[in-house]
């Protein structure tokens, strides 16, 4: 809270500076311009917003007129149902009717180049130069930012050092002929006196493709090692560079990287970073970065801003179960803003400020505090957007003289990304903008100290009543675990200690684990790091065909009791090895790094997945298992519950080893089934960990049977087994295929059908649509088909490119999949790990020399050399469904690239395989998006993002034909499939008397 007296002061300059631009308004709200119009539109009518929003972000890709008319009425409707505002300027110009859909694209793009331009200061560098130039005659320094499109390849990066490289050069010419900016005195050829007048933003995401907390150190020196060249050139020519920062994701990246910079430029003071306000870790990091330049002696800058990513931030740590890393009210991002301004007015000694905001409340407080600090003029500044305020601008170039705009600069394609965030900001109900130029100004309140109104704010949300919602048995309602957040650095620490810590300990043997017992057995399997096979990780004991009836055995014998056991009862051992699991989650995601290759990010979702299923399960069942009354007639009772089968069989993958091993073992489990359990050999340890897991959960004897062992010797067995009552499996095809074939055979002293839950494989594809954001489209497709080396049954194996962008997207496609790096997954700078084993990669190898044959082969990584079962990351063009390439499931990093020639081929191929599990589109098309959902039959359809990373109970897992009986692993149907369901009715009515129920529908 500011002190009342500094207080009054920023109000009464607020209110000055409000009266001195009274009747003004931002050429953004004008009404009279069509762009003022859209934002009247936009803000009175969320729906025209979104579509509007979503057009604009759409029209670079609307390359075609067929396209843009398309694209238009499948967004706005039929001309004569369009909104006013974009019909008005075509009718305007007279000829709607035959000719009004030409008419109408012409005039909307016309009008939407009109918007981006009003934020963008020129799409080359002379009309950029000109515009600037005359910005500095009416009193405005610039900052140049370069647009670019995302960087997804390293030859992107460098394009934008370039673009970079080459502003820079070109302002530097131009500076000599610009006049000084008038300021008090300081130094000659200096804007005011001190400041540069080449100044340059950059961003450090379109400085390296791969940036990713995960591999913070390689993250670091790979932007690192681009912006030093860009730096290099700033300091050669007298100018400025400021790192602007983007997402929380790459905050402390960016503020290690520009510590690394500024040690290596120490002396050159006009370096600087932007900090963002709405980051609830950003007290923090403003007062460590002032210790740590205060420690240096080192002159830094510092560009505060509220922040621009507010609803992603919030929106994706809901997603990823994080905690929100922003203010959730805006007065606290307000307030945070004028603590923080004050720490570094505090500090000016060793801290330039850009006070970076357009808010006459935020920049009064600003003012205000640097007076009473006694903060002199050369430092601090204010900045404002390019477009935006202009009114503000004009004050703030009154009463402070020192103003310079952010001008992004270059293409308009990129520019609409540029523009739907600052539309996005200015039409935000919280916008200071919207609320004092588009509305009836509150100025009280617009002035109002910021931590006034927070608290206001707070004590109206904590007034709201709640209402809570418990799950089934009162129980909290079910969440996903969360993701691991490598952005904190006790879980990038965690993973490395971990795995560590594993190989510390010398290599065990795993024995089998029947009716509550260890059983050693003397065939042993060593377990190996399939990226260092030399390294055995454990042994594991075989189970032989004596073993397995002795466990199916126990597993009968169990069966009355837990059948018997309340349901309740038995969801309880779920929560219990589902907290156990939590409380391990680093060792058990460390031992999928080792044992079967997998990324850290993957491990720990594989983990977190197994937690999911426990807890979620737990909840199913005891919503299950209440008995239900069916009818309501008087003098009846219907009640209909569900039993278990029987002892049940689950043979579990290696490529989510723990994850659907514990799906599939404990929906058996809780619906009140035992389970005899064969892991796969690949991944023995995992599994065993879940002898653990159990065990400290204290299930009884014979509940769960651990029992590996080589399908050969004990698969047929299992399956066959007269007292095996269901099978839940998850596997190839052919394995499944033949389980179920088998298993319709009924064995003498069988008395049951058995039930088959089998999942199997995928030949899953992306559809990229002729509008797709390529951005984004390349990006998903890569991590569908690369992650974890290709080996998920959701993988991404084909992608259908409509002709119109094949060559746009397979370019960049195998621009950004040479960034892939593949070596051991412990390190985090390897994108690829090795594959499962020597069998998975003979057999992938065979299918890239099939592509070639084919195919054309267009990218094949290099591979490391020595031991390890590397293969290469291989994408392969020209494939039709009549190659093998497009209907075999591979199974590992091949990717097969098929160009159709429209929607409609691209549909009809995406459903021409024998598989149908997960799919994908990127499309910006309502209407192809409509026919997507309709017609592109698979289990699981993801529509612009990738098709892998199913979560339990949001996503449902699981496909139909060729891929599985259609269980749906992780939904609310899943459990049903292990339980027969039973009616019991009783005639209630004894001489004619009947006790009522509650429900009973007696008088109606
Ligand atoms: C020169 C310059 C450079 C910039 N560089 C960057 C940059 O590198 N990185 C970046 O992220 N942004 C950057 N921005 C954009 C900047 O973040 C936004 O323009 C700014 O947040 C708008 O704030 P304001 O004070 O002008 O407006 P106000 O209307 O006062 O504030 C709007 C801001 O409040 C915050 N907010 C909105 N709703 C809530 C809520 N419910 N709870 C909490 N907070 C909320 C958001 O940050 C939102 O942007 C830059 C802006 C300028 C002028």
């Amino acid at each position: 809270m500011q002190n009342p007296e500094l207080d009054a002061k920023i109000v009464a300059r607020g209110k000055d500076f409000f009266s001195a631009i009274s009747g003004e308004k931002p050429s953004l709200f004008n009404k009279g311009a069509w762009m003022g119009k859209v934002m009247d539109w936009s803000m009175q009518n969320e729906q025209f917003k979104i579509q509007m929003f979503r057009f604009v972000d759409a029209f670079p890709s609307l390359t075609n007129p067929r396209l843009l008319t398309d694209h238009i009425r499948e967004y706005f409707g039929e001309e004569k149902d369009m909104p006013p505002v974009l019909s008005t300027g075509a009718r305007l110009a007279g000829m709607l009717g035959p000719l009004g859909g030409a008419v109408l694209n012409k005039v909307i793009s016309a009008n939407i180049h009109e918007m981006a331009r009003q934020f963008i200061v020129g799409e080359n560098t002379v009309e950029a130069v000109r515009k600037m130039e005359k910005l500095r005659k009416d009193g405005f320094a610039a900052v140049v930012d370069v647009l670019g499109e995302a960087t997804l390849s390293e030859e992107e990066a460098e394009v934008y050092v370039g673009t970079c490289l080459e502003v820079l050069d070109a302002l530097n010419v131009e500076q000599k002929g610009w006049n000084d900016l008038a300021g008090q005195g300081g130094v000659p050829g200096l804007d005011w006196g001190h400041a540069p007048k080449v100044n340059i933003s950059v961003k450090p995401t379109a400085l390296y493709c791969l940036a990713n907390p995960q591999d913070f150190e390689g993250s670091v020196e790979a932007i690192l090692s681009r912006v030093r060249r860009i730096c290099a050139k700033v300091v050669e020519i007298g100018g400025f560079l400021c790192i602007d920062m983007e997402t929380h994701r790459f905050k402390d990246i960016t503020l290690e990287v520009f510590r690394r910079l500024k040690m290596e430029y120490r002396d050159y003071p006009h370096l600087g970073v932007v900090l963002q306000a709405y980051l609830k870790e950003t007290d923090k990091d403003v007062a460590d970065l002032l210790a740590w330049a205060k420690a240096r002696d080192s002159q830094i800058s510092i560009r505060l801003v509220k922040g621009a990513y507010w609803d992603y931030e919030t929106i994706r740590a809901k997603q990823m179960g994080w905690q929100i890393p922003v203010w959730s009210i805006k007065a606290e991002t307000d307030a945070a803003y004028e603590r923080q301004a004050r720490m570094i007015l505090e500090n000016h000694e060793v801290c330039h400020f850009g006070c970076a905001s357009h808010n006459i409340r935020t920049i009064s407080a600003v003012l205000e505090m640097a007076d009473e600090l006694h903060v002199p003029k050369k430092r601090y500044e204010f900045q404002v957007l390019y477009g935006m305020a202009e009114p503000v601008r004009k004050g703030i170039l009154k009463v402070a003289g020192r103003i310079r705009l952010y001008c992004p600069y270059g293409d308009m394609v990129p520019g609409m990304g540029y523009l739907v965030r600052r539309l996005l900001e200015n039409t935000a109900n919280e916008s200071f903008l919207r609320l004092s130029f588009a509305e009836e100004p509150r100025i009280e309140r617009l002035l109002e100290d910021p931590e006034k109104s927070a608290e206001r704010e707070r004590g109206e949300r904590a007034a709201k009543p709640e209402n809570p919602v418990a799950a089934p048995g009162g129980m909290p309602c079910f969440e996903n675990e969360p993701m691991a957040d490598f952005t904190r650095a006790d879980y990038r620490a965690a993973f490395p200690a971990a795995i560590a810590r594993l190989r510390a300990t010398p290599d065990k043997t795993y024995p089998l684990f029947i009716d509550g017992q260890e059983v050693a057995t003397t065939d042993l399997i060593p377990t190996v790091n399939p990226a260092k096979p030399s390294e055995v990780l454990g042994r594991i004991c075989q189970a032989g065909i004596p073993e397995v009836a002795k466990a199916i055995e126990a597993a009968k014998a169990a069966f009355p009791a837990w059948r018997d056991t309340e349901p309740g009862e038995r969801a309880q051992y779920l929560l219990k090895a589902a907290r156990i699991a939590r409380r391990r989650v680093f060792e058990l995601s460390a031992w999928q790094v080792l044992e079967i290759g997998k990324q850290w990010d993957q491990a720990y979702a594989d983990v977190g997945e197994a937690i999911d299923f426990l807890e979620y399960y737990a909840r199913e069942m005891i919503r299950l298992g209440a008995p239900q009354r069916l009818g309501k007639v008087p003098g009846e009772s219907n009640r209909y519950f569900y039993e278990p089968k029987g002892p049940a069989a689950v043979i579990a993958p290696w490529n989510f080893p723990l994850a659907i091993s514990a799906g599939m073992v404990s929906a058996a489990i809780v619906t009140g089934n035992p389970v005899i359990y064969k892991p796969s050999n690949l991944t023995g340890i995992i599994g065993h960990h879940l002898v653990e897991i159990f065990g400290e959960a204290g299930l009884p004897a014979g509940v769960f049977n651990y029992v590996p062992g080589r399908g050969s010797v004990i698969g047929d067995f299992l399956v066959d087994h007269p007292d095996i009552a269901l099978i839940a499996f998850t596997g190839s095809m052919d394995v499944g295929l033949r389980i179920v074939e088998r298993a319709a055979k009924v064995h003498p002293g069988q008395r049951h059908v058995k039930k088959i839950i089998s999942e199997m494989g995928g030949k899953n594809a992306i559809i990229i649509d002729d509008d797709a954001d390529l951005d984004e489209a390349v990006p998903h497709v890569l991590y569908s088909a690369f992650g974890f080396q290709g080996q998920k049954c959701s993988a991404c194996s084909r992608v259908i490119v409509l002709d119109a962008v094949y060559d746009r997207f397979t370019e960049r496609l195998v621009k950004a999949a040479k960034a892939y790096r593949i070596g051991p997954s412990e390190d985090p700078a390897n994108t690829m790990g090795a594959v499962a084993d020597a069998v998975a990669r003979k057999s992938i190898l065979a299918y890239c020399a099939l592509g070639k044959q084919e195919g054309k082969l267009l990218y094949e990584s290099p591979v490391p050399q020595g031991e390890g079962y590397w293969v290469p990351l291989t994408i392969i063009g020209g494939i039709t469904p009549q190659h093998r390439l497009a209907q075999e499931e591979i199974f590992g990093p091949v990717l097969a690239i098929m160009r159709a020639k429209d929607f409609d081929q691209a549909i009809e191929w995406a459903n021409s395989t024998s598989f149908a599990l997960t799919g994908g589109i990127f499309s910006r098309s309502p209407d192809h998006l409509a026919r997507a959902r309709r017609d592109f039959r698979v289990g699981n359809l993801y529509i612009n993002r990738n098709i892998t990373g199913a979560q339990v109970e949001r996503q449902p897992f699981g496909g139909s034909r060729m891929s599985g009986v259609g269980t749906k692993a992780g939904g609310p149907d899943y459990l049903l499939h292990f339980m027969d369901p039973r009616v019991v009715t009783e005639n209630t009515m004894r001489k004619g008397f009947a006790p009522m129920e509650a429900d009973d529908d007696m008088l109606k």
